[in-house]
């Protein structure tokens, strides 16, 4: 089984690898290759040298029994002696040629033909080699000494350490490819993808083909699991906020991130995985003899931890999180791609559940998911069709006095009657459809309000909610002027909300070009949803929001038991220091009122003063507080601002 090791072990290897990724083993080889090679041609040079020393000490000898007149380096070599030598230095031993020197002076006492004169060092094929005389000091003998059948030896040496290290490094990554040859291991003949043509090139892990025939080999097999209780799991890994480093970093340092999130996944999940990289910041694993869910469970924990510490970029640090989609496997039973599709939307789900988790894959999900396709085909369609409307619901101030609405997007379906946008903005969101879809809306909301204002029933505005990706369509701001020419508004008629998430996102981006060039042009901003993602309070500020809309989440708990209130009194409190508008969003009872009044909340939306409503109930709606006494005092007049009718 896979081991779960200690965290911190784990992640000082994991950074090494994550880091040290130049030392790579074929390196640690090659290094090691050419340490054996100069040692080989050191030690042969070295005996060439020590044979030519005595071999020097011998002729030396035999010069030095001759008269000494004789063999000094001016005088003349007795013919006898020239002959002894030559009988003794055959070519089988080496000597080339022997000088007799005194000091910078030297004499040829033997010379094989074509030997050149011995001087120092290496005279090329002779290692020249100075043996000094004990009987005449001073003297030296200078031995021109073969170096061929050395070097000769020395050849073959170095042939054989580099079969030998090319020998290590096959046996190295045989083993390594070992547990990816899932198939192999289990028994398969089915043998490993050749190496390097398998593999990732950034990360070194398995390709996605690569990944996808292990897995099929593992699926094939028919060889039972050594624990017998299952046959493997299927991981998928997502990294979250991966987008965020490329946009902010650069993919240079996107892609020392996926390398070091490489190496943690190999360090953690050890030889029993095979991993692959299936493409930009997808991984998957396959996880061989996990015996439970509760094994994967630990191990997905120690995965999301590791992944999640900060990785070094250069002279940056910046971190990403894990999102873990598990699918634990039957041999045999499904396709590679259903497997590797229950892994993917187990993903998914993690990713929605508000990612940094892992989930395993439930059937549930896979009708969800096919849910969703069907109503990616039906979107387009519907758009075109024309079959969403638009509901209100209404925003009240302090005294219950009707300051505007928001629009919320309705679909009917020809066959399942209405759905909730809950069910497709994200869909639209994803596809892109949004753009389209946002552009009806637009139409839509201005039609209705030029048509309740044609009743002559008063609205100061209508807010539309936006997403991000109409933020980025260039066209945008021309589109709303035009409709809002064609209808004879003002874009005083319009507030426009976006959550805030997708208010801090992009800090040079075109989305915020478009929020202040909406601002500019004197369309309000909320910000949506507030308290549920993170705010910078100095992009609050520079993007000039005029409403903070506190999430019903926060609301919703004023009535529920153990109340905390600090973060509702600092919220509201905050948007009050700021000179924002707060709105607090689904009221529900008039506790929930008092208490956001006595806190200082400027305004409510919320089921307790109406649910959303279609056109034709808004206009009886606003009728109906227009005629009722009780509200005489707050009907909002389209002259007055928010500061008069507070005084
Ligand atoms: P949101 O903008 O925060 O809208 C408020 C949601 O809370 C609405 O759900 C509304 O019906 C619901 N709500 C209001 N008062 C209460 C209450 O007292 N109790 C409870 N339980 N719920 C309340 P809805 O209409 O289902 O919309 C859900 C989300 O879908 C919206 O959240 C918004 O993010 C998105 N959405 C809706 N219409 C549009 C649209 O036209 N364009 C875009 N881009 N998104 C939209
Ligand atoms: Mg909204
Ligand atoms: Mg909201």
């Amino acid at each position: 089984m896979a081991s779960v090791p200690n965290t911190t072990q784990a992640s000082v290897k994991g950074e090494v690898q994550a880091g040290g990724a130049w030392l790579t083993p074929a390196r640690v080889v090659l290094a090691a290759v050419l340490l054996l090679c100069a040692l080989q041609l050191f030690f042969r040079v070295s005996d060439a040298r020590a044979h030519g020393e005595v071999e020097g000490a011998a002729a030396l000898a035999m010069i030095e029994q001759q008269p000494a007149a004789s063999i000094t380096p001016t005088g003349q070599v007795p013919a006898a002696l020239q002959a002894s030598l030559a009988t003794v230095f055959t070519p089988r031993n080496g000597v080339l040629s022997l000088a007799l020197c005194q000091g910078a002076q030297c004499s040829s006492v033997f010379a094989r033909p074509g030997a050149l004169p011995c001087e120092s060092g290496l005279s090329w094929p002779a290692l020249c080699v100075a043996v000094p005389s004990h009987v005449n000091i001073g003297d030296t003998l200078k031995v021109g000494y073969d170096l061929q059948p050395y070097l000769w030896s020395a050849l073959l040496d170095l042939g054989v350490t580099i079969v030998l290290g090319a020998g290590v490094l096959l046996v190295w990554r045989g083993k390594q490819a070992a547990p990816q040859a899932v198939a192999g291991k289990a028994g398969s003949p089915a043998a490993a993808p050749a190496a390097g043509s398998d593999r990732d090139p950034l990360t070194g892990l398995l390709n996605r083909v690569a990944f996808e025939a292990a897995v099929k080999r593992h699926n094939e097999t028919s060889t039972p699991s050594a624990t017998g209780e299952t046959d493997g799991c299927l991981m998928y890994f997502d990294l979250d906020r991966f987008k965020a480093i490329n946009d902010t970093h650069g993919h240079i340092a996107g892609d020392l991130v996926l390398k070091a999130v490489a190496g943690r996944l190999r360090y953690t999940l050890g030889n029993g995985a095979v991993i692959g990289r299936l493409g930009g910041d997808e991984f998957a694993a396959l996880l061989i003899d996990v015996s439970t869910q509760t094994t994967i469970q630990q191990m997905g924990r120690v995965l999301i931890e590791q992944v999640s510490k900060p990785i070094q970029m250069g002279g940056l640090t910046d971190s990403v999180g894990l999102s873990i989609g598990a699918f634990m496997l039957k041999r045999g039973e499904l396709a590679v791609g259903d497997i590797l599709h229950r892994a993917d939307l187990a993903m998914y789900e993690a990713k929605r559940g508000g990612r940094g988790r892992m989930m395993f894959f439930e059937e549930a999900m896979d009708a969800a998911s096919r849910s969703r396709a069907q109503v990616q085909i039906d979107l387009s369609k519907a758009i075109q069709d024309r079959e969403m409307f638009m509901v209100y619901q209404p925003q009240v101030d302090a005294f219950d006095s009707i300051r505007g609405v928001e629009s919320l997007v309705r679909w009917r379906h020809p066959t399942r009657g209405l759905v909730s946008p809950d069910e497709f903005i994200s869909i639209a969101e994803q596809t892109g459809l949004i753009v389209p879809l946002g552009k009806m809306i637009i139409e839509l909301v201005c039609a209705d309000l030029v048509a309740l204002r044609a009743q002559r029933l008063a609205l100061p505005y209508v807010s539309v909610n936006l997403s991000l990706r109409q933020l980025a369509d260039p066209a945008f701001v021309d589109e709303v002027q035009e409709a809002l020419k064609r209808h004879g508004l003002n874009p005083t008629d319009l507030e426009f909300e976006i959550t805030e998430s997708t208010a801090m996102v992009g800090q040079a981006a075109k989305e915020t070009a478009t929020l202040k060039r909406l601002a500019e042009m004197g369309f309000r901003l909320a910000i949506d949803d507030f308290g549920t993602g993170y705010s910078s309070l100095g992009r609050l500020l520079d993007l000039k929001v005029d409403k903070l809309k506190i999430d019903r989440v926060f609301v919703a708990a004023i009535t529920k038991p153990n109340f905390d209130p600090a973060l509702l009194e600092l919220m509201i409190s905050l948007a009050k220091r700021m000179g924002i508008k707060s709105v607090a969003e689904g009221v529900e009872n008039v506790d929930q009122v008092v208490w956001l009044r006595q806190a200082g909340c400027q305004m409510m939306q919320g089921d307790l003063y109406s649910r959303p409503m279609n056109h034709s109930q808004l206009i009886s709606w606003l009728r109906l507080q227009e005629g009722d006494n009780d509200f005489d005092e707050g009907v909002w007049s389209p002259t007055m601002t928010m500061e008069e009718s507070e005084v």
